[in-house]
């Protein structure tokens, strides 16, 4: 895993050029949006075309799944794609996640670069070597650890990402501090302004958050674990904003509702004090809006918990927080419990 913030542009350029120059081919995966906006970029960048290069999938989270897969694995193979290919993905959380997925599976793998277009996908998705997949209806099932590739962190693509993807990215940020740094949870809660949120100090201290955490735990056997905080109730909603709005949650805006839950279940189960959890949730609700859901559908909300996590008779196993900063991983949750915090983070 190398992550490459200082002269990214260079290096991307000599990266890629390198590549041409041994005759090996490259491609370059986007989405629809960041074809539009994000290719002229890095053309401009390598001074060079890539129309004959390019592989398109439809953008959004209800393509993150098997048949942009093959999609992609078909255009390589029509484009005679070998072993020595290279692949770099252009694009947000989706298109790294689906990319890497992609390249590490065709012939057995093969090489890819990470450029990440959103914040959420600079400072998480593109970051700790984990890619994924969405298999009906549950996210991220399908997938792999790779960690052999490198990723580049380019400020200025973030210039034409929407305040609704900014947001995004910025709950996770949140989940960085409350796990592993007070200090930074203190900066984070003192922002006002959405331009604040992109400051590349921010961006540079969630990469190295998230990257001690993946260095100690590639496989998420134990210290990785607590990357989770907020995902799975996060991911419940998620899940099932997909499948009921028309306008479905962002992953980041679920997230942060995900991230109030917990802490809920951390307050309940005595790790933190009943000022932390409502100081966590008025700084939530200060830049995120309650999603639009009614208490008839948490049994719904709940039964995507109950397909997805792993479960000890009927405790669900969970990461909390037992501090501002510190988080702590397995604990058992009962259902109960679970509604309680849906409850407390929708209402
Ligand atoms: P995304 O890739 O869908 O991007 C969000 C939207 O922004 C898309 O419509 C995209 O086309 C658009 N976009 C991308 N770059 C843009 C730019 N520069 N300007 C304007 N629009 C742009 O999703 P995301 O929010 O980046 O990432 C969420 C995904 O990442 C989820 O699927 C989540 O599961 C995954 N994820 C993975 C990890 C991991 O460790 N692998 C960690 C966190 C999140």
């Amino acid at each position: 895993m190398n992550i490459i913030e200082n002269q990214a542009e260079d290096i991307l350029k000599k990266t890629i050029n390198n590549y041409k120059s041994t005759n090996n081919k490259y491609f370059i995966l986007c989405d629809t949006i960041t074809e539009k906006l994000c290719l002229p970029i890095l053309e401009s960048i390598c001074e060079t075309s890539f129309s004959d290069n390019l592989i398109v999938i439809n953008y959004g989270e209800k393509n993150k799944n098997i048949d942009s897969c093959m999609h992609i694995w078909q255009q390589l193979l029509d484009k005679n794609a070998t072993r020595q290919s290279i692949l770099c993905c252009l694009g947000g959380g989706i298109v790294c996640d689906m990319g890497a997925f992609v390249a590490a599976t065709f012939k057995r793998g093969i090489p890819y670069i990470l450029i990440p277009t959103t914040l959420i996908a600079q400072i998480d998705a593109a970051i700790g070597g984990k890619s994924a997949i969405n298999f009906g209806h549950i996210k991220n099932q399908i997938g792999l650890f790779s960690s052999n590739t490198e990723t580049f962190i380019i400020s200025r693509f973030l210039d034409t990402l929407p305040d609704k993807e900014i947001y995004s990215g910025f709950a996770e940020m949140l989940k960085h501090a409350l796990i592993a740094d007070n200090s930074y949870w203190s900066k984070l809660s003192n922002i006002q302004d959405i331009n604040q949120i992109k400051n590349i100090n921010f961006i540079k201290k969630s990469i190295d958050i998230k990257l001690n955490i993946c260095k100690q735990d590639l496989h998420e056997k134990h210290e990785r674990k607590k990357l989770n905080f907020g995902h799975t109730i996060g991911h419940a909603l998620e899940s099932f904003s997909l499948e009921h709005s028309s306008v479905p949650l962002s992953h980041g805006h679920a997230i942060a509702f995900g991230i109030i839950a917990e802490s809920y279940l951390s307050w309940k189960n005595g790790l933190i004090n009943k000022n932390q959890l409502y100081n966590i949730k008025q700084i939530i609700n200060k830049h995120f809006t309650k999603p639009n859901i009614s208490s008839t559908d948490y049994n719904t909300i709940f039964n995507f918990i109950h397909f997805d996590k792993k479960r000890n008779k009927n405790l669900f196993n969970f990461t909390l927080i037992s501090d501002i900063g510190n988080a702590i991983i397995d604990q058992q949750i009962d259902e109960q419990q679970i509604f309680s915090a849906i409850n407390f983070c929708l209402d």
